[in-house]
């Protein structure tokens, strides 16, 4: 029998996720599957998101497997070329790509290849990371309009507080601005500000967290955006202790009971990726009942509260994110965010779907 640490994967909930996207939005659904899927796998993901019109991902291998997979979509690759030698595959592959930098454009004169490339010119509006800025976009069109390689052009640019107060106005000003220049396709919505600003959907949305089933808001849950959570993290417990008041548990002694108290250790530690900074308190499921964290997160093991669980016990299911423990709850405790936790996932952790 294997370790019984396992990831569910709910390929229904991702195909109920996309439909909720398209619910909001008559855009065409560019479904961002970097990072493995947001860790979810990514052929898995890609399957089961099969009606999106396009995928976002950085790896030219991933786009590339999911051609040779047969998907005929937009493949958009977010952080464009890195060398010259990707272009000869970007055309043979049909994949476009982002183009945030004068040295991408520069890479570009290498390339014998005529009008084979579909680029997302990246705009800086504000945040800062990738793009060219205002000022500079006027030349930059001016290289990619001329070049003989480029098919289309499709303007590009992304939000850094759609998820808050302060919103995107700026910003989308900023890219309302340099669009009316040029009548060419925009794409600018994260999942919040898919959500949230109807006016930043322009021709193509770009959804990530959404649809794996997470709110991108502090405010607003999973819940109430319609959207189901796709990926649960569970194990079970492998043994229980009773505790005297005076013991401590775990590394550190970092908790001590202040009583008499029964606990479980769960075969789940942050060589699996469970955050070791979630502290005590964090929530975790036992058999479908709420129940806490205790003392500091090891390797492979972490500890719960069973006090009050007398039914509780070896063997038990925990869950320690997924279905009714939103995995923002969890990365709240953690001081972190539920991209992160999902990402995190190691690779020893069996999926099962
Ligand atoms: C990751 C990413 C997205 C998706 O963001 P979510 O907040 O997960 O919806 C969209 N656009 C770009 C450029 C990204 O890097």
């Amino acid at each position: 029998m294997p370790r019984p640490i396992q990831i569910y994967i709910d390929q229904s909930a991702l195909e109920n996720n996309l439909h909720r996207v398209r619910q909001v939005t008559s855009a065409r659904i560019m479904a961002v599957i970097k990072a493995n899927g947001y860790g979810h796998g990514l052929l898995r993901v890609a399957e089961a998101l099969a009606a999106a019109d396009g995928f976002a991902m950085l790896d030219i291998q991933d786009a590339v497997r999911l051609r040779e997979q047969g998907y005929r979509q937009t493949l958009l690759l977010l952080e464009g070329y890195f060398d010259k030698s990707d272009l000869a595959l970007i055309a043979e592959y049909n994949l476009s790509c982002v183009i945030h930098s004068q040295w991408q454009i520069q890479l570009l004169d290498a390339y014998p290849g005529r009008a084979t490339l579909d680029v997302w010119l990246k705009v800086n509006s504000g945040m800062h990371r990738l793009g060219f800025a205002p000022a500079q976009v006027s030349a930059a069109m001016e290289s990619l309009r001329r070049h003989p390689a480029i098919r289309e052009i499709t303007l590009m640019s992304h939000f850094s507080h759609a998820d808050e107060a302060r919103g995107v106005s700026s910003q989308l000003e900023v890219i309302n601005e340099i669009g009316a220049e040029y009548r060419i396709a925009r794409s600018m919505a994260n999942s919040a500000a898919l959500l949230r600003y109807p006016a930043t959907h322009g021709d193509w949305v770009r959804p990530g967290i959404m649809l794996y089933g997470a709110s991108p808001f502090a405010d607003t849950s999973a819940r109430q955006l319609g959207l189901k959570p796709v990926m649960t993290l569970s194990s079970r417990i492998i043994a229980t202790q009773d505790l005297s008041a005076g013991d401590e548990v775990g590394y550190a002694g970092q908790f001590r009971a202040d009583r008499a108290m029964r606990i479980g250790v769960v075969a789940c530690g942050y060589a699996d990726g469970y955050p070791r900074h979630a502290p005590t308190g964090t929530q975790l499921n036992v058999d479908g009942q709420k129940t806490q964290l205790l003392g500091r997160v090891s390797m492979d093991m972490l500890c719960v509260d069973l006090t009050h669980l007398p039914q509780a016990g070896e063997g038990s299911t925990v869950t320690l994110w997924g279905g009714d423990l939103p995995i923002e709850t969890v990365a709240a405790s953690a001081k972190t965010i539920s991209y992160d936790l999902m990402c995190a996932v190691t690779a020893r952790v069996p999926v099962r779907i």
